[in-house]
């Protein structure tokens, strides 16, 4: 959630801001701003809407010392105003995180008779910080975060200052080394091309750069030395080729996820084997489409190793006071491994002493830092916002880490099982059409997403998918329990859409088809089962057939195909898929 750059050197910072910027557009997008100083002056742009309003308005700028916010806001609408940087006196600040102190500050500083222009949480940080200004910026910084409950990642300039300042605490901030030039970011794509080597700041962390030196301070303001780290993103990536959208392109990569996720896999096998040796028990935790790959994790881990599995969203888990043992393994699940709920979550467990296993597509994040074992998604860069190849990387990545703890024919064949799956997957991505459904999920009134056991955990996910790219509403449910209760929403303008891979439980779904068209729903299928098709109701609208698969790995063919679904019908809708209203990636916000 929003994305911070900043820029010192002797290149133009408001081309290379610019740049940042629209990479690190993903993380919000509801308004963007950047300033910059220059001849003892500070210079301010910003702008409701996406990063690339900002281009014309950019315009003449030279400066060499920039930054610059792409938001999603949390306290405070969309707007102008509200938008970063924040001024206050000589000093400009960009903020990412939430001050949940805020409105304290924020009544002092009023009484003291300051001003304040805009409704957002972050304003307090650059009043304060020109409070405490007497001509160091860093140690201004450093008195205001002293003051700051929440989360931040903050990069601070001050008029007639050749020098950026910054900090962070439980949101991500890296330092990119440059030649007579420094950057800062919120993440490495950030500065894919840009910078060879970063350093990761860590919770507390202060730096100051100038276009000729970067100096870290700890929280006790002790002057240290951070490792610094090849910048492994890569600039071409992050582009989106040929295709018209980022989600297309990356369904098109579910393949290649479940293939790299294996062969990344391979170098952990051992030390996870080792670090579950005493595990009795095993708690997987997520949001979002992560809290939907977990539920198809905790298949695997109870029917691979007849353990005891539980799932649990992690804003949940983090708040109910969990019992957790020593013998308890938490599986946090996450693509961006920055994931707020996620951290705080494996952060608890590991408190109370359970082993922490992180399951991320990133390599560097809070998350891998505080696993004690880190089992790696390679997905590759996920750009669009709604999560499709991070979804099945996470299911290969579950899947691996259950076979080979059951070991036996599991372990050895599960390699082999994922490449098959993604070889079929390549084919239900070339060949599914699913233009037929998406007209008819764009013109519906609410969708059903329906199956059982895997094939409802997938619904779930289906059933989301389609919400955050198309805002059709709809639900995902347990076949079984249409009766209970949503039955009463189905009539001709509502979609049911069945997900059929089990073929024992098959016979089940088919009764539930047959309530839905009885009340003349739309009824679509979504299967594999052999002769399935001759037992559906007539008037089903639509099947489409999936290639035979791994009872426990067909989740992986339907899932490209509910993500392909989603994707259409945005698209029939006319809606960016790239960038859904009201959200953004990578949630570093509670
Ligand atoms: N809380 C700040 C705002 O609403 C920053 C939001 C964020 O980092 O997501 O402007």
């Amino acid at each position: 959630m929003c994305g911070i750059t900043g820029y010192i050197g002797g290149k133009n910072a408001a081309k290379e801001i610019y740049e940042g910027l629209r990479r690190l557009e993903y993380r919000g997008y509801d308004s963007a701003g950047a300033a910059f100083t220059g001849g003892g002056k500070l210079t301010v742009i910003k702008r409701e809407g996406k990063v690339e309003k900002l281009l014309p308005l950019l315009g003449e700028t030279v400066s060499h010392v920039g930054i610059g916010h792409t938001r999603w806001a949390t306290h405070g609408a969309p707007s102008d105003i509200n938008a970063h940087p924040h001024v206050a006196g000589d000093i400009a600040v960009v903020h990412n995180g939430i001050i949940e102190n805020y409105a304290k500050l924020k009544a002092g500083l009023v009484e003291s008779g300051v001003k304040f222009l805009s409704d957002t949480d972050s304003e307090v940080i650059a009043h304060l910080i020109n409070k405490y200004y007497s001509g160091d910026l860093l140690a201004a910084l450093q008195k205001t975060a002293g003051l700051l409950e929440g989360s931040y990642a903050i990069m601070a300039i001050c008029a007639g200052e050749d020098r950026i300042a910054v900090t962070c605490k439980k949101s991500p901030l890296i330092i990119g080394y440059g030649n007579g030039e420094n950057y800062c970011a919120s993440d490495e794509p950030a500065l894919a091309g840009k910078c060879d080597e970063i350093t990761v700041l860590e919770d507390g962390d202060f730096a100051e750069l100038t276009s000729t030196s970067v100096n870290v301070y700890n929280g006790d303001f002790r002057r240290i030395m951070r490792g610094r780290e090849p910048n492994l993103a890569v600039s071409v990536d992050l582009t989106m080729g040929d295709y018209p959208h980022y989600m297309l392109k990356e369904i098109l990569e579910v393949p290649q996820s479940v293939v790299r996720t294996g062969t990344a896999f391979a170098s952990v096998e051992e030390k996870l084997k080792d670090a579950f040796k005493d595990v009795d028990r095993v708690i997987l935790t997520g949001c979002g489409t992560a809290y939907h790959a977990a539920l198809v994790g905790k298949r695997y881990f109870e029917s691979f190793l007849k353990m005891p599995a539980e799932t649990e969203t992690a804003g949940e888990f983090r708040y109910k006071n969990p019992v957790i043992g020593g013998r308890t393994a938490v599986l946090a699940i996450s693509q961006s491994g920055e994931t707020a709920d996620t951290v705080e979550a494996a952060r608890l467990a590991r408190e109370r002493g359970a082993l922490v296993i992180a399951v991320t597509n990133s390599h560097r994040s809070q998350l891998v830092r505080l696993a004690d074992v880190v089992v790696p998604v390679a997905a590759g860069p996920e750009i669009c916002v709604a999560a499709t190849k991070s979804y099945t990387g996470q299911i290969a990545a579950l899947y691996l880490c259950a076979a080979t703890l059951a070991g036996g024919e599991l372990n050895e064949g599960k390699y082999r099982a994922l490449s098959h799956v993604a070889a079929l997957a390549e084919k239900v991505i070339k060949n599914s059409d699913v233009s037929t459904v998406a007209n008819m999920c764009s013109r519906s009134r609410g969708t059903y997403f329906l199956g059982r056991d895997l094939d409802y955990a997938l619904a779930l996910e289906g059933s989301l998918k389609l919400k955050e790219v198309s805002y059709v509403p709809g639900e995902g449910y347990p076949a079984g329990e249409l009766k209970h209760g949503p039955l009463a929403l189905i009539y001709n303008r509502t979609v049911a859409v069945f997900i059929i891979t089990d073929k024992e439980l098959a016979v089940k779904c088919e009764n539930a088809v047959e309530q839905v068209v009885t009340r003349g729903g739309k009824a679509v299928v979504i299967t594999n089962v052999d002769g399935i098709v001759s037992k559906l109701p007539k008037k089903v609208k639509h099947v489409i057939r999936i290639p035979k698969a791994d009872k426990y790995l067909s989740v992986i063919l339907a899932a490209a195909v509910v993500q392909l679904l989603a994707y259409r019908t945005a698209t029939v809708l006319n809606r960016d898929p790239d960038k859904p209203r009201n959200l953004a990636k990578s949630v570093t916000v509670e």
